[in-house]
Protein backbone atom coordinates (compact mmCIF):
# COMPACT_ATOMS: atom_id res chain seq x y z
CA UNK A 1 0.00 0.00 0.00
CA UNK A 2 1.38 3.06 -1.07
CA UNK A 3 1.18 6.72 0.78
CA UNK A 4 -2.32 9.17 0.10
CA UNK A 5 0.05 11.18 -1.76
CA UNK A 6 0.71 8.53 -4.43
CA UNK A 7 -2.47 8.04 -5.26
CA UNK A 8 -3.10 12.17 -5.37
CA UNK A 9 -0.67 12.00 -7.38
CA UNK A 10 -1.89 9.33 -9.94
CA UNK A 11 -5.39 11.22 -10.04
CA UNK A 12 -3.78 14.45 -10.57
CA UNK A 13 -1.21 13.03 -13.72
CA UNK A 14 -4.61 10.83 -14.94
CA UNK A 15 -7.06 13.83 -14.80
CA UNK A 16 -4.07 16.19 -16.44
CA UNK A 17 -3.71 13.54 -19.19
CA UNK A 18 -7.80 13.78 -19.89
CA UNK A 19 -8.25 17.07 -19.46
CA UNK A 20 -5.44 17.71 -22.35
CA UNK A 21 -7.60 15.44 -24.34
CA UNK A 22 -10.50 17.11 -23.93
CA UNK A 23 -8.95 20.58 -24.64
CA UNK A 24 -7.63 18.97 -28.06
CA UNK A 25 -11.09 17.55 -29.28
CA UNK A 26 -12.49 20.88 -28.37
CA UNK A 27 -9.53 21.92 -30.92
CA UNK A 28 -10.57 19.87 -33.08
CA UNK A 29 -14.02 20.91 -33.08
CA UNK A 30 -12.40 24.53 -34.61
CA UNK A 31 -11.56 22.54 -37.86
CA UNK A 32 -7.76 21.36 -37.24
CA UNK A 33 -8.70 17.81 -37.32
CA UNK A 34 -7.74 15.17 -34.95
CA UNK A 35 -7.44 11.60 -33.90
CA UNK A 36 -8.85 12.93 -30.01
CA UNK A 37 -11.95 13.92 -31.62
CA UNK A 38 -12.34 10.86 -33.77
CA UNK A 39 -11.75 8.74 -30.94
CA UNK A 40 -14.18 10.30 -28.79
CA UNK A 41 -16.65 10.17 -31.42
CA UNK A 42 -16.34 6.64 -32.03
CA UNK A 43 -16.84 5.74 -28.26
CA UNK A 44 -20.18 7.44 -28.67
CA UNK A 45 -21.71 5.20 -31.11
CA UNK A 46 -23.55 2.89 -29.09
CA UNK A 47 -25.20 5.95 -27.36
CA UNK A 48 -25.83 7.28 -30.55
CA UNK A 49 -27.45 4.25 -32.13
CA UNK A 50 -29.06 3.80 -28.91
CA UNK A 51 -31.10 6.73 -28.69
CA UNK A 52 -31.78 7.14 -32.38
CA UNK A 53 -33.78 3.78 -32.33
CA UNK A 54 -35.52 5.10 -29.07
CA UNK A 55 -36.39 8.23 -30.60
CA UNK A 56 -37.34 6.88 -33.70
CA UNK A 57 -39.49 4.48 -30.90
CA UNK A 58 -41.37 6.99 -29.08
CA UNK A 59 -42.62 8.65 -32.90
CA UNK A 60 -43.98 5.28 -34.42
CA UNK A 61 -45.05 3.45 -31.11
CA UNK A 62 -45.83 6.28 -28.71
CA UNK A 63 -47.21 4.98 -25.26
CA UNK A 64 -48.40 8.28 -23.72
CA UNK A 65 -50.11 10.22 -27.37
CA UNK A 66 -50.88 13.12 -25.69
CA UNK A 67 -46.71 13.85 -24.31
CA UNK A 68 -45.25 16.51 -26.47
CA UNK A 69 -42.28 15.59 -27.93
CA UNK A 70 -40.34 19.08 -27.69
CA UNK A 71 -41.19 19.42 -24.00
CA UNK A 72 -39.99 22.24 -21.82
CA UNK A 73 -36.83 21.01 -19.66
CA UNK A 74 -35.88 19.25 -22.99
CA UNK A 75 -32.79 21.35 -23.51
CA UNK A 76 -32.23 20.64 -19.71
CA UNK A 77 -32.33 16.85 -20.07
CA UNK A 78 -29.83 16.94 -23.50
CA UNK A 79 -27.28 18.79 -21.82
CA UNK A 80 -27.56 15.91 -18.51
CA UNK A 81 -26.80 13.93 -21.42
CA UNK A 82 -23.84 15.44 -22.85
CA UNK A 83 -22.31 16.24 -19.63
CA UNK A 84 -23.06 12.48 -17.83
CA UNK A 85 -22.75 10.16 -21.10
CA UNK A 86 -20.06 11.75 -23.61
CA UNK A 87 -17.80 14.14 -20.98
CA UNK A 88 -18.62 12.97 -17.31
CA UNK A 89 -15.69 10.28 -17.05
CA UNK A 90 -13.52 12.54 -19.17
CA UNK A 91 -14.22 15.22 -17.17
CA UNK A 92 -13.51 13.68 -13.40
CA UNK A 93 -15.00 9.75 -13.43
CA UNK A 94 -11.94 7.52 -14.78
CA UNK A 95 -9.14 9.30 -12.72
CA UNK A 96 -11.38 9.30 -9.51
CA UNK A 97 -12.86 5.66 -10.03
CA UNK A 98 -9.54 4.18 -11.95
CA UNK A 99 -7.25 5.68 -8.49
CA UNK A 100 -9.98 4.21 -6.15
CA UNK A 101 -10.05 0.85 -7.46
CA UNK A 102 -5.79 1.36 -7.84
CA UNK A 103 -6.16 2.09 -3.74
CA UNK A 104 -8.33 -0.66 -2.56
CA UNK A 105 -6.70 -3.34 -4.46
CA UNK A 106 -3.27 -2.30 -2.61
CA UNK A 107 -5.06 -2.24 0.54
CA UNK A 108 -6.81 -5.78 -0.17
CA UNK A 109 -3.25 -7.17 -0.73
CA UNK A 110 -2.04 -5.76 1.78
CA UNK A 111 -5.06 -7.00 4.58
CA UNK A 112 -4.62 -10.99 3.00
CA UNK A 113 -1.23 -10.44 1.72
CA UNK A 114 -2.49 -11.99 -1.71
CA UNK A 115 -3.06 -10.84 -5.01
CA UNK A 116 -7.07 -11.55 -5.75
CA UNK A 117 -7.95 -15.36 -5.88
CA UNK A 118 -11.20 -14.79 -7.19
CA UNK A 119 -9.81 -12.92 -10.08
CA UNK A 120 -7.35 -15.56 -10.84
CA UNK A 121 -10.33 -18.29 -10.61
CA UNK A 122 -13.10 -16.34 -12.88
CA UNK A 123 -10.34 -15.71 -15.59
CA UNK A 124 -10.98 -19.69 -15.91
CA UNK A 125 -14.54 -18.90 -16.14
CA UNK A 126 -15.88 -19.57 -19.74
CA UNK A 127 -16.64 -15.40 -21.04
CA UNK A 128 -20.40 -16.35 -21.22
CA UNK A 129 -21.13 -17.45 -17.80
CA UNK A 130 -18.57 -14.72 -16.40
CA UNK A 131 -20.53 -11.88 -18.33
CA UNK A 132 -24.22 -13.67 -16.82
CA UNK A 133 -22.89 -13.48 -13.51
CA UNK A 134 -21.82 -9.63 -13.65
CA UNK A 135 -25.04 -9.03 -15.18
CA UNK A 136 -26.99 -10.67 -12.47
CA UNK A 137 -24.79 -9.11 -9.80
CA UNK A 138 -24.32 -5.85 -11.27
CA UNK A 139 -28.36 -5.56 -11.09
CA UNK A 140 -28.44 -7.09 -7.34
CA UNK A 141 -26.12 -4.14 -6.54
CA UNK A 142 -28.23 -1.62 -8.97
CA UNK A 143 -31.18 -2.63 -6.93
CA UNK A 144 -29.42 -2.60 -3.59
CA UNK A 145 -28.08 1.28 -4.25
CA UNK A 146 -31.04 2.45 -5.64
CA UNK A 147 -33.12 1.40 -2.52
CA UNK A 148 -29.82 3.28 -0.45
CA UNK A 149 -30.53 6.58 -2.76
CA UNK A 150 -33.83 6.74 -1.44
CA UNK A 151 -33.71 5.42 2.13
CA UNK A 152 -30.25 7.45 3.29
CA UNK A 153 -31.20 11.08 3.83
CA UNK A 154 -28.11 12.77 2.12
CA UNK A 155 -28.48 10.10 -0.86
CA UNK A 156 -32.11 11.09 -1.51
CA UNK A 157 -31.26 14.67 -1.50
CA UNK A 158 -28.66 14.31 -4.98
CA UNK A 159 -31.57 11.64 -6.05
CA UNK A 160 -34.36 14.14 -5.62
CA UNK A 161 -32.57 15.74 -9.48
CA UNK A 162 -33.28 12.77 -11.27
CA UNK A 163 -37.30 12.56 -9.52
CA UNK A 164 -37.91 16.12 -10.25
CA UNK A 165 -38.63 16.28 -14.04
CA UNK A 166 -42.78 16.20 -14.39
CA UNK A 167 -42.45 13.97 -17.58
CA UNK A 168 -40.56 10.77 -18.58
CA UNK A 169 -39.46 10.22 -21.84
CA UNK A 170 -35.76 8.83 -23.26
CA UNK A 171 -34.11 12.21 -22.83
CA UNK A 172 -34.16 12.05 -18.77
CA UNK A 173 -32.74 9.08 -18.51
CA UNK A 174 -29.69 11.02 -17.51
CA UNK A 175 -31.00 13.57 -15.48
CA UNK A 176 -29.10 12.98 -12.34
CA UNK A 177 -26.63 14.99 -9.90
CA UNK A 178 -23.06 14.84 -10.58
CA UNK A 179 -23.06 13.84 -7.05
CA UNK A 180 -24.98 10.81 -7.83
CA UNK A 181 -22.75 10.08 -10.95
CA UNK A 182 -20.11 9.80 -8.93
CA UNK A 183 -22.23 7.62 -6.38
CA UNK A 184 -23.05 5.03 -9.13
CA UNK A 185 -19.41 5.35 -10.28
CA UNK A 186 -18.46 3.95 -7.35
CA UNK A 187 -21.17 1.90 -6.33
CA UNK A 188 -21.30 0.16 -10.08
CA UNK A 189 -17.95 -0.26 -11.33
CA UNK A 190 -15.74 -0.33 -8.02
CA UNK A 191 -16.84 -4.01 -5.93
CA UNK A 192 -17.38 -6.12 -9.25
CA UNK A 193 -13.38 -5.51 -10.29
CA UNK A 194 -12.54 -5.45 -6.57
CA UNK A 195 -14.30 -9.20 -6.74
CA UNK A 196 -12.03 -9.54 -9.91
CA UNK A 197 -14.70 -9.46 -13.06
CA UNK A 198 -12.43 -8.09 -15.60
CA UNK A 199 -12.31 -4.26 -15.75
CA UNK A 200 -13.20 -3.95 -19.53
CA UNK A 201 -16.06 -6.72 -19.36
CA UNK A 202 -17.78 -4.37 -16.01
CA UNK A 203 -17.43 -1.71 -18.32
CA UNK A 204 -18.98 -3.15 -21.16
CA UNK A 205 -21.81 -4.55 -18.66
CA UNK A 206 -22.37 -0.93 -17.35
CA UNK A 207 -22.55 0.42 -20.99
CA UNK A 208 -25.08 -1.96 -21.44
CA UNK A 209 -27.56 -1.73 -18.87
CA UNK A 210 -27.10 2.41 -18.99
CA UNK A 211 -28.13 2.15 -22.46
CA UNK A 212 -31.34 -0.36 -21.06
CA UNK A 213 -32.26 2.15 -18.85
CA UNK A 214 -32.88 4.55 -21.71
CA UNK A 215 -35.46 2.45 -23.04
CA UNK A 216 -36.51 1.99 -18.99
CA UNK A 217 -37.48 6.18 -19.31
CA UNK A 218 -38.80 6.21 -23.19
CA UNK A 219 -42.01 6.64 -23.94
CA UNK A 220 -42.44 3.59 -25.73
CA UNK A 221 -45.05 0.56 -25.12
CA UNK A 222 -43.33 -2.63 -26.34
CA UNK A 223 -45.82 -6.17 -25.76
CA UNK A 224 -43.05 -7.94 -24.01
CA UNK A 225 -45.20 -10.89 -22.96
CA UNK A 226 -43.74 -12.86 -19.91
CA UNK A 227 -40.50 -11.16 -20.52
CA UNK A 228 -42.24 -8.12 -18.54
CA UNK A 229 -41.17 -10.60 -15.69
CA UNK A 230 -37.65 -9.98 -16.25
CA UNK A 231 -36.90 -7.14 -18.51
CA UNK A 232 -37.18 -3.42 -16.57
CA UNK A 233 -39.69 -1.58 -19.07
CA UNK A 234 -41.90 2.38 -18.87
CA UNK A 235 -44.68 1.17 -17.66
CA UNK A 236 -43.02 -0.56 -14.77
CA UNK A 237 -40.78 2.26 -14.05
CA UNK A 238 -43.24 5.22 -14.40
CA UNK A 239 -44.91 4.29 -10.70
CA UNK A 240 -41.44 4.89 -9.55
CA UNK A 241 -41.25 8.47 -10.05
CA UNK A 242 -45.05 9.01 -8.89
CA UNK A 243 -46.01 11.98 -6.90
CA UNK A 244 -47.99 10.39 -4.83
CA UNK A 245 -45.80 7.32 -3.71
CA UNK A 246 -43.58 7.43 -0.43
CA UNK A 247 -39.63 8.33 -1.13
CA UNK A 248 -38.72 6.13 1.21
CA UNK A 249 -41.24 3.03 0.72
CA UNK A 250 -41.05 3.12 -3.30
CA UNK A 251 -41.25 0.62 -5.94
CA UNK A 252 -39.90 -0.72 -8.79
CA UNK A 253 -35.92 -0.10 -7.85
CA UNK A 254 -34.70 -2.46 -10.35
CA UNK A 255 -32.60 -0.48 -13.54
CA UNK A 256 -32.11 -2.96 -16.53
CA UNK A 257 -33.91 -5.81 -15.27
CA UNK A 258 -37.41 -5.94 -12.49
CA UNK A 259 -36.61 -9.38 -11.39
CA UNK A 260 -34.98 -7.89 -7.91
CA UNK A 261 -38.50 -6.08 -7.24
CA UNK A 262 -40.49 -9.38 -7.51
CA UNK A 263 -38.11 -11.25 -5.96
CA UNK A 264 -38.34 -8.81 -3.11
CA UNK A 265 -42.17 -7.78 -3.24
CA UNK A 266 -40.88 -4.03 -4.59
CA UNK A 267 -42.70 -4.81 -7.92
CA UNK A 268 -46.11 -2.43 -8.69
CA UNK A 269 -48.06 -2.36 -11.23
CA UNK A 270 -51.56 -1.76 -9.67
CA UNK A 271 -52.30 -0.31 -13.93
CA UNK A 272 -50.65 0.84 -16.92
CA UNK A 273 -51.41 4.50 -15.99
CA UNK A 274 -50.88 7.74 -18.65
CA UNK A 275 -51.34 10.24 -16.52
CA UNK A 276 -49.84 10.11 -13.46
CA UNK A 277 -48.44 13.17 -11.43
CA UNK A 278 -44.39 12.67 -11.48
CA UNK A 279 -42.08 14.00 -8.85
CA UNK A 280 -42.19 14.11 -5.14
CA UNK A 281 -44.79 16.28 -2.37
CA UNK A 282 -43.22 19.99 -3.14
CA UNK A 283 -41.95 19.12 -6.64
CA UNK A 284 -43.63 22.41 -8.13
CA UNK A 285 -41.07 24.02 -5.91
CA UNK A 286 -37.67 22.45 -7.30
CA UNK A 287 -35.36 24.95 -9.51
CA UNK A 288 -35.67 24.14 -13.41
CA UNK A 289 -32.10 25.19 -14.30
CA UNK A 290 -29.07 22.58 -13.86
CA UNK A 291 -27.28 25.12 -12.31
CA UNK A 292 -29.89 25.47 -9.52
CA UNK A 293 -30.60 21.16 -9.65
CA UNK A 294 -26.61 21.07 -8.93
CA UNK A 295 -26.78 23.86 -6.03
CA UNK A 296 -29.95 22.61 -3.98
CA UNK A 297 -28.85 19.33 -2.38
CA UNK A 298 -25.72 20.52 -1.14
CA UNK A 299 -28.33 23.64 0.38
CA UNK A 300 -30.65 21.37 2.38
CA UNK A 301 -28.09 19.00 3.18
CA UNK A 302 -26.15 22.07 4.94
CA UNK A 303 -29.59 22.94 6.20
CA UNK A 304 -30.19 19.63 7.93
CA UNK A 305 -26.66 19.48 9.41
CA UNK A 306 -27.35 23.09 10.95
CA UNK A 307 -30.77 22.23 12.02
CA UNK A 308 -29.16 18.95 13.87
CA UNK A 309 -26.45 21.12 15.64
CA UNK A 310 -29.44 23.29 16.74
CA UNK A 311 -31.48 20.88 18.25
CA UNK A 312 -28.71 18.87 20.17
CA UNK A 313 -29.72 19.55 24.07
CA UNK A 314 -26.86 21.25 25.23
CA UNK A 315 -24.94 20.50 28.23
CA UNK A 316 -25.32 23.21 31.19
CA UNK A 317 -22.18 23.88 33.26
CA UNK A 318 -22.31 24.57 36.59
ZN1 LIG B 1 -35.38 6.59 -7.68
ZN1 LIG C 1 -35.94 6.87 -13.37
Amino acid sequence: MESFGFYWNHFVELETQNLRSLLEILGSLGGHGGQSLRTWLFQQIPLGITLSILIAGEFVIPWRRHQRKWRPGLGLDMFYTLVHTALFFLLFGEAFVTTVVLACMDAIELVTGTANNAAIYLNKVPMWARVLAMLAYAEFQSYIGHWLLHNVGFLWEFHKVHHCSPVLDVWNAQRFHAGEKVFWSLFSAFPPILIGFPPREVVSVTILTVLLSYYTHSNIRIPLGPLKYVFNNPQLHIWHHAATIDPKRNVNYGDATCVFDYLFGTAYLPEERTNLKLGFSDVDDYPTTFLGQFVTPFRAIGAGIKDRIASRPRVLSR
